[in-house]
């Protein structure tokens, strides 16, 4: 049961009117719950264990997203193995509204400006195909240590995760995105009936200080769309300073900003906690001239004549490891296109668009978490293989050692705590360990024995 401040029905009879009661009504009504499945994972031509999670978890079509289906509480898919493999990213229905209204396409350059914990980043990333550039920003480093684990269980690999404050980021990437996602801090009024707790951190003056954030955020944000650029604007309240005021002020700030639509989803009238998202699209001759970048050469120095640069070893070494690991006629895994970044000890593939002039000089001086996909760790004379680069691999990549776990069993349970496993499988050496064929991480294969490489960090 949700207790409301006075002042805050207050705001809502101004705001709602008749439909005042109704909207009080919703909070004595169950949350809704989301989750949105992984179009890497399962599509319309590889529908995989789709019909198996509809058993699971009762899933109910979302309306407003094609990926997006409603689960009964009690069958808790966070806590199911398939969650571990990245086959779908638990989310809130009303949230999945935004990235279907901001519509982001194959090959395309995209931000997601605030994004931890990865809700809308995960559902861009699965619009981009594989094909282009996300860029996934979050400004708090211990959520955005959480946005880059929830990229890598989704098995992206063309996203660059970072975590900078968006002045510091506009001033590196001026008119560059095709698409921008800010989906703001705000006061959460949405978040009510999810969250008691966050009705005590409302108050007036907390929707004025947000509504002015907002207004900030967006100003840099504008700064790096492209002309012709769309930027989707969201919020989870209802509150209308914050929402429609925001979005008129950022109007009049910028010149040849428009506003392409609004939307809004209510508790009262939807099976949803509640957003708004607001479209706007820059005119084509708005902006500033083509991107550069700020700072130019590339941040890996290159190797004297005659001498092979660091990261030319780090690649010679990942494909002697690809080679030895990979069925010769196996075709489940090609990188898409971008280049070798090495860094540190840490062998990363940094993706690259078509349109853009996009590499490693363009992260200069940013805290970047995540350069693109994680390849591997470079030993002496030796790679290991990145924890990433499992959960990217599509089911049936054409590994030669594979250990397939039963979702329904103990041992799938005991890999997800670290334990090592004996193996049926004969053979020695790096083993994808799979749960009803989706890749859940590595293991090391020797004398019946599977070595567990799940990364310590994300043990049970
Ligand atoms: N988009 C995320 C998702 O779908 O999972 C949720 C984002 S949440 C609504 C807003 C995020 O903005 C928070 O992670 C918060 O840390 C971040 N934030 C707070 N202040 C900020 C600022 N000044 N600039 C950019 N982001 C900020």
């Amino acid at each position: 049961m949700t207790t409301l401040l006075s002042s805050y029905i207050e705001q809502m009879r101004k705001q709602l009117g008749s439909d005042t009661d109704a909207f009080l009504a919703s909070y004595d009504q169950p949350r809704t719950q989301g989750l949105r499945i992984n179009p890497r994972k399962i599509n319309e031509n590889h529908p995989g264990v789709l019909p198996e999670l509809q058993r699971l978890f009762t899933l109910e079509p979302i309306p407003w997203c094609p990926t997006g289906y409603y689960y009964e509480e009690e069958s808790r898919p966070g806590r199911h193995p398939y969650h571990a493999a990245g086959v779908y990213y638990i989310q809130e229905p009303s949230a999945m509204s935004a990235v279907e209204l901001l519509d982001p396409q194959p090959g395309e350059i995209v931000l997601d400006l605030a994004a931890a914990p990865g809700g809308k980043s995960t559902h861009i990333a699965g619009k981009l195909a594989g094909e282009g550039l996300l860029i996934t920003n979050e400004i708090h480093p211990a959520r955005a240590k959480i946005l880059a684990e929830n990229i890598e269980r989704m098995g992206i690999p063309n996203a660059v995760v970072v975590s900078s404050n968006p002045p510091q980021l506009a001033a590196r990437f001026p008119s560059f995105f095709d698409r921008i996602m800010v989906d703001a801090p705000c006061s959460g009024e949405g978040m009510f009936r999810k969250d008691p707790d966050a009705v005590g951190e409302w108050s007036p003056a907390h929707v004025e200080m947000c509504a002015a954030r907002q207004l900030d955020i967006l100003q840099d944000a504008v700064r790096m769309l492209k002309p012709g650029g769309r930027l989707a604007y969201s919020t989870c309240t209802f509150n209308e300073q914050e929402n429609e005021n925001t979005a008129a002020a950022i109007l009049k700030l910028c010149p040849g900003l428009e506003l392409e639509r609004t939307e809004r989803i209510w508790p009262h009238l939807h099976r949803g906690e509640g957003h708004f998202v607001a479209v706007f699209r820059l005119a084509e001759a708005a902006g500033e001239d083509a991107p550069k970048p700020s700072v130019r050469g590339r941040t890996q120095g290159r190797g004297k004549r005659g001498t092979v640069r660091p990261e030319e070893e780090a690649v010679r070494l990942y494909e002697r490891w690809a080679a030895e690991t990979w069925m010769p006629e196996g075709t489940g895994f090609q990188l898409t296109p971008g280049e070798p970044f090495l860094y540190g000890e840490q062998l990363y593939w940094l993706p690259q668009a078509d349109c853009c002039p996009f590499d490693s000089s363009w992260l200069q001086g940013l805290k970047v978490l995540r350069p693109g996909l994680h390849l591997a760790e470079v030993k002496k004379n030796r790679v290991e293989p990145a924890h990433a680069l499992a959960l990217t691999l599509p089911p049936a990549a054409g590994v030669r050692l594979q250990v397939d776990l039963p979702s329904d069993g103990e041992e799938v349970q005991r890999y997800l705590r670290g334990e090592a496993l004996q193996s049926v499988e004969s053979g020695s050496g790096w083993t994808l360990v799979t749960v009803d064929g989706y890749p859940l991480g590595w293991g090391k294969l020797s004398g019946g024995m599977l070595k567990n490489h799940y990364p310590k960090g994300l043990r049970r």
